[in-house]
This record gives structure tokens, sequence and C-alpha cells, in this order.
């Protein structure tokens, strides 16, 4: 079976396309192309640079705050959801990531709240894929509505998708979403895997209390389907400010445990010296594991990303306490026009200019952004 990667095609297996963290290549577009008038606009060729010489080419947007479950992690148990006038409609949307893409945004990824849950989500995927320098676009989605939404995905363009799995029991995952579905999220899995043009990768958040006991099952799973599986550590991004760090469990004390049972796990390939997970293959077979290490080992040096959130404000990191009204630039006349592709361009220029060096999550004046993560796009 052919499968396009960066460049040029390459023969790889379902099972290969899955295990190896390949680029999904945008699909060619099949209808109209970025507005020509939009080109014209603007004809920047600085590339985004920010102020400690890191060059942006991510962008993740989120289309919706609102989620079907309620993580402890993420979302409150009660949520005051933005209002719909507020969020950034398709257009809006796939007009801001065409003139990132004359900035130099190559790879967009499609998050929330919970994605799906934004009615006709296929359509801005349809739009975003005519954007001729993309070089990726991905979703990450805690997969409930993922069998249901598949096909149209697919035949949209999507060509990678991160899917949420914390456990594989369905009591924690009540307790840990409070809500439940576990059977729904693996029907969204196994529909994903039987889409052979998609990479598919999983993700699992693991709490101290809650499903540290889990980790090994975890990859026993992922092992079994062939299909890679990152750990997140837990950051203090939760709606409740319950986050402490004795909750958080560190990529190195999963690996050590991952080590104890699977034997030892050897570096896999940097494939994207910005990609904030370090990767691991098996010594004694196939798979790939890695660890996203936010708190206890920062990737910020390397970052590459701008986001976006679902009521259109610009932010230059997950842990900011400032954002940019894209929004209202949108909006504006001249630009709804396609006339001032300038002046979204400034927006982003000056929110980059502001990112600042690190996070700061250990710094003494470290305070979590006023955002929880549903609301910001993780
Ligand atoms: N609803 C989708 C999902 O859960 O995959 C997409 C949005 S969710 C905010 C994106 C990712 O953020 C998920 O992988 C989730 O585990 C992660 N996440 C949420 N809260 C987090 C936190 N406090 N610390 C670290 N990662 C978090
Ligand atoms: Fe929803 Fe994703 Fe947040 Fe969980 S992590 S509450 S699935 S947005």
């Amino acid at each position: 079976m052919m499968h396009e990667t960066e460049g040029s095609p390459v023969s790889l297996s379902p099972a290969e396309n899955r295990s190896v963290a390949t680029s999904a290549a945008v699909p060619p577009a099949t209808e109209s192309k970025a507005s020509p008038k939009l080109a014209q606009a603007s004809q920047a060729t600085l590339p985004l640079i920010d102020s400690f010489g890191r060059v942006h080419r991510s962008l993740r947007i989120s289309v919706t705050d609102r989620c079907n479950i309620r993580c402890q992690y993420c979302m409150p148990e009660v949520a005051q959801f933005m209002d719909s006038e507020k969020l950034l409609s398709f257009e809006e949307i796939a007009q801001f990531a065409r003139i990132s893409a004359t900035l130099g945004i190559r790879k967009l990824r499609i998050t929330g709240g919970e994605p799906l849950m934004r009615p006709e989500l296929h359509r801005l995927l349809r739009m975003l894929c005519q954007i001729e320098s993309l070089e990726g676009l991905a979703l990450t989605t805690n997969g409930m509505l993922l069998a249901q939404q598949i096909d149209d995905l697919v035949a949209a363009g999507l060509r990678r998708v991160n899917i949420s799995l914390d456990t594989l029991n369905e009591e924690v995952f009540r307790r840990l979403s409070r809500r439940s579905g576990l059977d729904q999220v693996l029907a969204g899995i196994e529909a994903a895997i039987a889409q052979p043009l998609l990479v598919v990768r999983l993700n699992a958040l693991v709490m101290r209390d809650v499903n540290f006991d889990e980790v090994l099952d975890l990859v026993g799973f992922a092992r079994e389907r062939n299909l890679a599986l990152r750990f997140i550590e837990f950051m203090p991004l939760d709606a409740e400010r319950a986050w402490n760090r004795s909750q958080m469990v560190s990529g190195d004390e999963m690996r050590a445990r991952i080590e104890g049972r699977f034997g030892k796990l050897v570096p896999a390939q940097i494939k994207d010296p910005a990609q904030p997970a370090t990767d691991f293959a098996f010594a004694n077979g196939s798979g790939l594991v890695g660890f996203i290490d936010s708190v206890t080992q920062p990737f910020c040096s390397a970052c590459d990303r701008l986001r976006l959130t679902a009521d259109g404000k610009l932010r230059n990191c997950l842990f900011g306490r400032e954002e940019w009204d894209v929004r209202e630039v949108l909006r504006s006349d001249a630009v709804r026009e396609c006339q001032d592709a300038a002046a979204v361009e400034a927006v982003v220029r000056t929110c980059l200019r502001a990112k600042r060096a690190a996070h700061g999550i250990d710094a003494a004046d470290f305070s979590p952004p006023v955002r929880a993560m549903f609301q910001i796009g993780g």
C-alpha cells in the first residue's frame, strides 16, 4: 500500500504507518486554492522568529471549549462555555490559517475542548487541506465521537490523529473523566486503526493516585496494535487548580516502570527537533513509547508553536498570561474582504515578540494562566 510522507511517496504497511512517527502529508487540493487576493495582500517573507531565535512553524487551533467528558486534570464539573457568536467561524479560522501559512506556519493541529463536538468539523479540515504550503494537519481528540466521524474526516484530508486514552478500566474512566464512555473511546480507536491512510497515535495522562498502575497495561494495549503511545506529564492547567507535584508522575518514573516490564528502551530517531516528546523504541521488538515531560524537562528552547483559542485569541505559550485578539481583526471590514492580511500579520508578530524564553513553572513567581486547558486548547 502506498502512503505519502513529506516529499516522495514511500511504501509502508499500515502497521509501520502507525508505529513510525512520520509527518502526515496534506493531500493535494481538490477544490479551489487559497485566495489569490490574499496571496497578493501578504507578501511576507520574514519567517516567524521570536526574540530568542526560535522559528515558529506550528499552529494549534482550538475549535471549541465544549467537551463531552470532564477530565479532572482539565475541566471543572460545571463549566461556563463561550457564547457561540464568540467562536471563530470555519471561514475565519481558515482565513487566519492561510495568512499564517504565508508567514511560515507549516503544521496545524486541531484541538479543543473536544474538537469533534464542533458540528461538521470535516468542513473545516477540507478548507485547511487546501492550503498548499502546509506540511501537516493533525487532530487531537478524546475519541468519543471518532467512530461516527472518521470516514468524513479522512475523506476531508485528515491523515494524522492523536487519541487520548488514560485508562482501560471503565470505573477509572468514570473517576477520571466524571462521565462514562470508555467503550466509545475504544471503538473510536479501532475505527481509526481501520483507516489505512491514517497515522494513529495514543496520548495518556497519568495521575499518581488515579491511573499510575495502568501504565503497563496501556503500553501493552498500544504495542498489541502497533500504535505509538505518548505519556504526558500532568501540568498545572486544570480548571479546579488542584494540581500538585505529588499527583504528577514524571516521565522518568514511568519509563523506569516500563523498562522493568518490557525491557530496555532505546532512544528513537528524532524526526522533528521541535517535537515535545522524547520517543523510545523497545530493544526487544516493535513499538514506540514517548514522554512529554513538560514539567520535569521543559522543551521551551525548541518550542515552535502558536495557539489560537476557539474565541479567536492568539497565545504564544500554554502558560502565558497574555492573549492577542485575532477575532477583532478578522472581523474588521478590510480583513473580511481579504484586503488587509497585514493587519493580521501585525497581531501575529506582536504576539511572537512578547514570547518569553520559558514557561517558568518552577519560578518563584509562577502562577497558572487564567484559562484552563479546555479553554486554551491542548
Ligand atoms: N479533548 C481532546 C483530548 O482530550 O484529546 C483534545 C483537547 S485536550 C485539552 C488535549 C490534550 O491535553 C489531551 O491529550 C489531554 O490529556 C491534555 N491535557 C489536558 N489537561 C492537561 C493537563 N492539566 N496537563 C497536561 N496535559 C493535559
Ligand atoms: Fe475534554 Fe480533552 Fe479536557 Fe478531557 S482533556 S476534559 S477530553 S478537553
